[in-house]
């Protein structure tokens, strides 16, 4: 979607770390991260917020979780432990509206989040 940073992202409009790629998703390191690993897994279709996913995305939602899965171990985390999060809208601190995926790992975290 045009003017989409996620969008332009998966392009190559706009530079990232990229740290996984294939025809349907896309993995960059994120510009402000919170742990010593923090990557977003990108679908590169644009859907807004997980709420407008359909039963069509459901393979794609799935391969976020393998791809993540697969980050995880690739960036030393898996064993030690790791954190997935897609937050949707406001309220739950969506401030892109390109769904993804966080990984984020390398450092304890606490439950209940903020
Ligand atoms: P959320 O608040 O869940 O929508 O997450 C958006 C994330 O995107 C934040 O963690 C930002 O630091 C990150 N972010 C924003 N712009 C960029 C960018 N150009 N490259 C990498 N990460 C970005
Ligand atoms: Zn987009």
């Amino acid at each position: 979607m045009e003017g989409c940073i996620f969008c332009r992202i998966a392009a190559k409009e706009v530079q990232s770390k990229i740290a996984y790629e294939d025809e349907e998703v896309v993995a960059f390191h994120d510009i402000n991260p919170q742990a010593p690993v923090h990557v977003l897994i990108v679908p590169r279709k644009h859907i807004p917020t997980l709420n407008d996913a359909g039963e069509e995305d459901r393979a794609l939602l799935g391969k976020m979780m393998l791809v993540a899965q697969k980050l995880a171990k690739e960036l030393g985390v898996a064993d030690s432990g790791y954190r997935l999060v897609l937050n949707t809208n406001r309220g739950a601190g969506q401030s892109i509206f390109h769904i993804h995926l966080h990984l984020l790992g390398g450092r304890l975290f606490h439950w209940p989040p903020g």
